[in-house]
């Protein structure tokens, strides 16, 4: 495969891109804004390959969207060599991770598309196409449909979409988290391969991605955002040669320190607000406190987690439960954090520590398990408040729909959704309230409501 070598020397002074103070709000149904993004401050340099890092819902595909000019930032600024964007950045293109082809059209027409919108002339068109797919090893199927190819193929067109518009700056949204391992493996090392060669005269490549091993195995920058609103908690040189190996000790050091800081990110800087402000929030615009989000931790996965890490002696590297648990960062701090919430367990520089108090939970029977998650709940906000509207109804009882335009007023509807059945889990859990899914109603337990206990009723 003859392609031309591109050089990418430019002084690494230049900027492709800098983004300066880019806040990013949604406003809710209610009007409320919602903060997403929070004064991101980055420069995208020529030659630079940037994996961003978050958890998932922490705002990494609009901060994408804003740096292809696809939207605008609510505040700051972006500037693209220079000039504020305005409108979608013809210098800059998206490979997305659902491949976002065209099924009426041929790979060489899917292909040729970006091409067709810059205005470039028909045979001009079918030649860079055809190199393309030539490029991403497609050839010979120009003229097959989506449906034709499997996943991993597909992405290689979505590669030579975004590639044979030649953008100086390649951004890919999490391009392959939907294939399978060996397929995602293969295209990793074939597009670091066509960057590192200079194959492909793309400046700069912007990979989302919530993967920590494929960011330190592809990437030369590593920038980790926080969530709610996400700011830029680390952004950290990724210097260890080509090719990698990830058996290296190098490497292994590499993603523990990454999870080191995944894993530190939750600063305790938002006070605990108390119950009564949450169910009446304050009125008016923009600032308003909020409420503070609970992991989506479930107890199934708690118990499993704390089990595992008891018969490891009590603690165990966190980078390596992820991997024996088969789970990526984003469904294993969830679990790592609520833990810690319980106290349960605590993470201390990519470690997880089992507590005292996480010990007897390993030890004891489900009613024991039971006792210790309902004295935790107590001293969460979100369950304090659940609880003090459930009791002081008559009946115990309310629509799920209530406490759902309540987080609303602090989470996105999404977010509160989440939070809510999180917190219904957790409930039922440790036997604090019923769920009724027919009705949607929520009803305290009775040993929960502080009535004297029925004696029919009182050891069943
Ligand atoms: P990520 O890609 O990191 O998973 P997103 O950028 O997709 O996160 O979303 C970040 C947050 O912004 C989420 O809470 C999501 O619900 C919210 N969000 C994204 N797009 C919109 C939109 N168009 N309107 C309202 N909220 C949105
Ligand atoms: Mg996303």
């Amino acid at each position: 495969m003859a392609s031309p070598i591109y050089r990418r020397g430019d002084r690494k002074s230049d900027s492709l891109v800098r983004l300066l103070g880019v806040t990013k709000t949604y406003k809710q149904p209610d009007n409320y804004n919602i903060r997403v993004l929070d004064d991101i401050n980055l420069e995208i340099r020529p030659g630079e390959f940037i994996a961003l890092l978050g958890p998932s819902g922490s705002g990494k595909s609009t901060l994408l969207r804003i740096i292809t000019g696809l939207s605008t930032p609510s505040y700051g600024t972006v500037l693209y060599r220079g000039q504020p964007i305005e409108g979608p950045n013809p210098h800059a293109t998206m490979v997305f991770q659902s491949f976002a082809l065209y099924p009426w059209l041929t790979v060489q027409q899917n292909v040729e598309l970006g091409l067709v919108a810059k205005g470039v002339l028909p045979q001009q068109r079918r030649q860079r196409a055809i190199e393309l797919i030539d490029v991403i090893g497609l050839n010979g199927y120009e003229d097959a449909f989506p449906k034709e190819l499997s996943g991993g193929m597909r992405q290689r067109v979505g590669f030579a979409r975004a590639l044979a518009v030649d953008p100086e700056l390649l951004c890919m949204d999490e391009p392959f988290s939907a294939l399978d391992f060996l397929t995602a493996e293969n295209l990793r090392s074939e597009l670091l391969d066509l960057w590192l060669e200079s194959r492909i005269p793309t400046r700069a490549i912007l990979m989302v991605t919530h993967g920590i091993e494929e960011a330190v195995y592809m990437a030369d920058r590593i920038v980790i955002l926080s969530k709610n609103p996400a700011r830029i908690v680390a952004d950290l040189p990724n210097l260890l040669p080509f090719p990698r190996n990830r058996k290296s000790t190098e490497f292994v050091q590499m993603v523990d320190q990454v999870y080191k800081i995944v894993t530190g990110w939750d600063e305790e800087d938002e006070d605990d607000l108390d119950t009564a402000e949450l169910a009446s929030p304050s009125q008016g615009g923009e600032a308003r406190p909020r409420l503070r989000p609970i992991p989506y931790g479930h107890i199934s996965m708690l118990s499993g987690l704390l089990e595992l890490v008891s018969d490891r002696g009590g603690h165990d590297d966190l980078y390596r439960l992820g991997a024996e648990l088969l789970l990526e960062v984003d469904d294993l701090l969830p679990v790592t954090e609520t833990a810690e919430l319980f106290h349960l367990a605590e993470v201390r520089e990519g470690d997880l520590f089992i507590t005292e108090l996480g010990q007897s939970f390993v030890e004891q029977d489900i009613n024991e398990r039971k006792a210790i998650i309902r004295d935790q709940l107590k001293d969460i906000p979100l369950f304090r408040m659940i609880t003090r509207v459930l009791a002081s109804k008559a009946n115990h009882a309310m629509n799920k729909e209530f406490f759902n335009d309540i987080l609303e007023e602090h989470f996105s509807l999404e977010e509160a959704e989440h939070q809510l059945m999180t917190a219904i889990n957790w409930g039922r859990y440790a036997d604090i309230f019923h769920y009724d899914t027919d009705t949607e109603q929520l009803y305290l337990d009775e040993d929960q409501t502080g009535d004297p206990i029925p004696a029919e009723t009182q050891d069943s």
